[in-house]
């Protein structure tokens, strides 16, 4: 197979607007597979390291939250074939080790051939990184068996490609990492496009009181109609009374939906004694958080990172297109707006005002 010429979105510069470019794409290789991209949804990660927030190299094509056709399968690929739907995750794992063996793909960190060269280049020929291991905001990408879960065909592919991050992250948080138990108590800070998922997720697994705290009252308005049975805006009041007030003492789990380091500091003054703190938002890297430690030790709380709502992408997204079916998932309702690759820079404009749950890129 020879290498195919692709349109891909492009940052050369953290800070600067994204360049849609003609990109050279190499034929998938060994345990690798080429999806055609149908939607990929722009996330805050892809923004975050687009401004520089995380290092990594550039250029470098970003998009994490796809989902599209198998195009070509490269060798020793099984449970995926030409012609199948399938969800991309930037979740790449070698199977094999520790952390894989003990149901932590999540925190693979095994280098794999991807991740030693890219299958991008330009038109001079020289590498361009695929960001987040996945680059979908592109026409197609070459990723690792691994990172692709094959969806039955009547599963819409834009609905579906918010179970590759924005999903998983939030519901994942609720359900895998801290394994809320019925009759809980929940705050969610954050209700944006991930918190909104932690909220569903806490009401799935039946949190008695599902609290979301966000200074935007159209954001708070959504996430009651995500489930959340009280909103409390800390512009507009005390939210630690108001959080005590309703849970009697404080929650039994607060999420932390946002990267903003305040965040953490305000959740752990919402949790009750023996509660747990759970950081799903992710900050700017060296961003620190001061916590007092006596208070943490003595009553017993505990804080929990949440790197991908924990998922384990073959079993959790089939569970959650089986809950979406069923009426119990909302996904349609996260989609803001489709805009075509020429117009990214625009999405993301529209995703950083904060008046996006989830912007598409629509391939199709
Ligand atoms: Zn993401
Ligand atoms: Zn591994």
């Amino acid at each position: 197979m020879t290498a195919t010429k692709i349109h891909a979105a492009v940052c050369r510069k953290f800070g600067a607007p994204l360049t849609v470019e003609q990109l050279s794409l190499a034929a998938p290789g060994d345990g690798e597979l080429q999806v055609r991209v149908a939607f990929c949804a722009i996330c805050h990660s892809d923004i975050h390291y687009a401004a520089g927030a995380w290092g990594g190299r550039l250029p470098a094509v970003y998009g994490h939250e796809a989902a599209g056709v198998v195009e070509a399968v490269g060798a020793g690929v099984d449970g995926a074939t030409v012609g199948d739907q399938v969800v991309v995750t930037l979740l790449r794992a070698c199977g094999r080790c520790h952390h894989c063996a003990r149901g932590e793909s999540q925190v693979c960190g095994v280098k794999l051939a991807l991740d030693r060269n890219s299958p991008l280049s330009d038109s001079d020929g020289n590498p361009v990184a695929q960001g987040l291991r996945t680059a979908a905001f592109a026409e197609r990408t070459v990723v690792h068996h691994s990172q692709v879960v094959v969806i039955d065909k009547e599963m819409p592919l834009a609905a579906a490609s918010l179970l590759a991050c924005g999903v998983i992250t939030g519901h994942g948080a609720v359900t895998n990492t801290a394994g809320v138990r019925p009759g809980s108590s929940t705050v969610t800070i954050g209700a944006g496009g991930v918190g909104l998922n932690c909220i569903q997720g806490a009401k799935a697994c039946g949190a008695h009181a599902n609290i979301a705290v966000d200074v935007s009252d159209a954001k708070l308005k959504a996430a009651t109609a995500f489930g959340a049975t009280h909103v409390v805006n800390p512009g507009m009041c005390d939210a630690k009374s108001e959080v005590r007030a309703i849970t009697k003492g404080g929650a039994d789990y607060v999420f932390v939906a946002v990267g903003i380091t305040e965040a953490v500091e305000q959740g752990l003054t919402l949790l009750r004694r023996g509660g747990a703190l759970v950081l799903v938002g992710m900050p700017a890297a060296g961003a620190t958080a001061r916590l007092e430690v006596l208070g943490i030790a003595d009553k017993a709380q505990r804080i929990l990172g949440s790197k991908m709502g924990a998922a384990r992408i073959h079993v959790d997204i089939p569970q959650l297109i089986h809950s979406y079916r069923a009426g119990r998932l909302k996904l349609d309702e996260l989609i803001s707006a489709r805009y075509p690759l020429a117009q990214i820079n625009e999405a993301i404009a529209e995703v950083k005002r904060g008046a996006a749950l989830r912007n598409l890129i629509a391939f199709e």
